[in-house]
């Protein structure tokens, strides 16, 4: 169709396209709730009903879409949440400045908030999701949830019930394999993914299983009680034989304000890895917790390449996970990384920035393809 395009004008053209998608889905939802509208005026005059006005409109937005009932009353109920209770972001939906990802994402983590309450969450969030497109699903989860807390701190998604439902099943799944997966406290899944990580790792180069495999063959030995997993790389001078895991610290790391611990905020906190973390956890934790302050880096830069532990700590606490766009890479795997490279660039945290191994590599190269 587009074989004889310049890549240039491939990008033009994939551009364009992806708004006008984003515009005629909100199109298409603008009239469903304009549909829902009157319907449900009209039901509200009527005495007596067969039916309510989301099943009359789902019916017929199924006849006019040639799509099953349920797709149908789900496409209502988000078109009507978007118009009433976001009508702004509705409005910067239908410029194409957003995608319908984006309002599915808005529409799931403002779930809970008070009604009285979402005018401002949406008129916060009208303004700045624009920007916020490039963030991969976690990240924008994050951001949207720090944002609802700050309007509602009860609307950020942490149900009691939820609370209340963990639970963690080992099934038989086909005959030599069994399934393992549940829901767990947020700190309890941080300690137990590092631990998996560290006994995952702790092979030599020449182990044949993948990481996947390795982490699920390391739950055997947390099972068994064993301190190491045994490389199975086959050779007797095999180097991982002499390390043992058991000596890998498992520390999970919390970043919250001063006021929340204190108990005179419950601004949540943020748990490396796994995202908002309710204040009341960040309470429970605290008593047992190292607290250390962050400090912010003065104005000056440092004179080395290598930034100070302080400096490399700041920064990695600004930045969370990797910075390239849609990358979710935990600070724990990531380099510090100079924006403009040293010695041209500062090693200050305005040219510091936390980039994973890929992406730290990715960027070196493009900058020296440049050179
Ligand atoms: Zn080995
Ligand atoms: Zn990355």
């Amino acid at each position: 169709m587009f074989d004889t395009c310049e890549p240039g004008q491939l990008i033009d053209l994939m551009s364009a396209a992806a708004r006008a998608e984003a515009i005629a889905i909100a199109q298409r939802l603008s009239a469903v709730a304009s549909l829902y509208a009157h319907r449900e005026r009209e039901f509200a005059d009527r005495r007596l009903w067969l039916c309510d006005a989301t099943t009359a409109c789902a019916a017929e937005v199924s006849a006019a879409q040639n799509i099953s009932r349920a797709r149908a009353t789900g496409q209502v109920h988000a078109a009507v949440a978007l118009h009433k209770r976001l009508p702004k972001v509705a409005t910067v939906f239908v410029t194409g400045a957003i995608d319908f990802r984006m309002v599915l994402a808005i529409l799931s983590r403002t779930e809970n908030v008070d009604d009285e309450l979402m005018p401002a969450v949406d008129e916060a969030l009208a303004e700045r999701v624009p920007t916020w497109m490039r963030l991969s699903k976690r990240k924008l989860y994050d951001r949207l949830d720090l944002w609802v807390a700050k309007f509602d701190e009860a609307g950020v998604r942490v149900p009691p019930v939820a609370k209340d439902n963990r639970y963690f099943d080992i099934e038989p799944h086909i005959p030599g394999l069994a399934f393992a997966g549940g829901v767990l406290d947020a700190t309890d899944a941080s300690a137990l993914n590092q631990r998996l990580e560290a006994l995952a790792s702790d092979v030599c180069e020449n182990d044949p299983r993948t990481k996947s495999q390795r982490r699920a063959d390391a739950c055997g030995v947390l099972g068994r009680g064993e301190g190491a997993l045994e490389c199975q790389c086959g050779s007797s001078e095999c180097p991982a034989s002499t390390v043992r895991e058991s000596a890998t610290k498992i520390v999970i790391h919390v970043l919250a304000e001063q006021a929340t611990v204190d108990g005179t905020s419950d601004h949540p906190g943020y748990l490396s890895g796994f995202g908002i973390l309710p204040a009341e956890s960040v309470r429970e934790l605290a008593p047992d917790a190292k607290i250390r302050p962050i400090a912010k880096p003065g104005s000056r830069a440092e004179d080395s390449y290598r930034p100070s532990t302080a400096l490399a700590d700041f920064v990695r606490w600004r930045d969370l996970t990797c910075r390239w766009p849609g990358c979710d890479a935990p600070v724990a795997e990531c380099d510090i990384d100079h924006t403009v490279p040293w010695p041209f660039g500062a090693t200050h945290a305005s040219d510091l920035k936390a980039y994973c191994r890929t992406h730290h590599r990715l960027a070196g190269r493009r900058l020296s393809s440049r050179l």
